[in-house]
């Protein structure tokens, strides 16, 4: 293989969308067939979130509400996560950035060849966000409704026990839909302006299963050389 072709099969994308539009599900599996790493801002704070350190009680002042962490915090975890990545090896960046100081920041730190944007109804995105359950082990997403596991209550890949968000309930998702809209969609726009590439995959129905809309990622990505 040709050293430009190797290098361009490490993608440095941002998977965007709004809560619920599946930036999780579809991330763990680009991860596996792609072989990228994730940095998903939501699992490292809810991780935080366990133990009963001072910046695990703040943060979780914040994803409780259903409101933004500040971004001091978040970039400096980010930054450190990102380190971490060997050199050379493709990311995903789901959940980050949320704002636009996110955003301008990133592009000190690294630099970004696409966005996934993940297109999804709001209808569609309250109900998924209602039913959605997580293993508690290993993060893997579930929907008792549309995605649900072998063994109710069990994670399919660790046996691990599935239990709901704290934020996932209706007061607080009513929230972070808001928020997505103010602080974080516009950042679609500052995107575009930038003529940064953006694969969008649309979710019409309910119902609809991860694997194909993962499968029309991959395919974009490699139109354009970047998978
Ligand atoms: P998520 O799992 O991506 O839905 O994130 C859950 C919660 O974590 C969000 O509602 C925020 O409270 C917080 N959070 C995650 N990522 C960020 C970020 N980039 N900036 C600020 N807060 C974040």
């Amino acid at each position: 293989m040709e050293e430009a072709d190797r290098r361009q099969k490490h993608v440095k994308a941002i998977i965007f969308g709004a809560p619920g539009a599946g930036k999780g599900t579809y991330g763990s599996r680009l991860k596996e067939k792609l072989g990228v790493e994730v940095i998903a801002t939501g699992d490292i704070f809810r991780e935080l979130m366990k133990d009963n350190s001072e910046l695990g009680k703040k943060v979780k002042g914040f994803v409780e509400k259903g409101l933004l962490v500040p971004d001091e915090v978040v970039v400096e975890i980010l930054k450190q996560r990102l380190s971490d990545i060997p050199e050379g090896k493709g990311f995903i960046l789901d959940g980050f950035p949320r704002t636009l100081e996110q955003a301008k920041t990133l592009e000190g730190i690294t630099k970004i060849d696409v966005i996934l944007l993940l297109d999804v109804p709001d209808q569609i995105i309250i109900e998924r966000l209602s039913s959605r359950r997580i293993c508690r082990n290993c993060g893997t997403v579930y929907n008792i409704r549309f995605l649900k596991p072998k063994v109710e209550g069990l994670c399919d890949k660790c046996g691990g026990p599935l239990y709901q968000r704290s934020d996932d309930n209706p007061e607080v998702i009513t929230k972070r839909l808001q928020v997505y809209q103010e602080q974080t969609e516009p950042l679609l726009e500052y995107y575009k302006k930038k003529k940064l590439p953006i694969i969008t995959a649309t979710t019409k129905r309910i119902e609809q299963k991860p694997e194909p809309i993962v499968d029309e990622l991959i395919e974009d990505l490699k139109k354009q050389k970047l998978a």
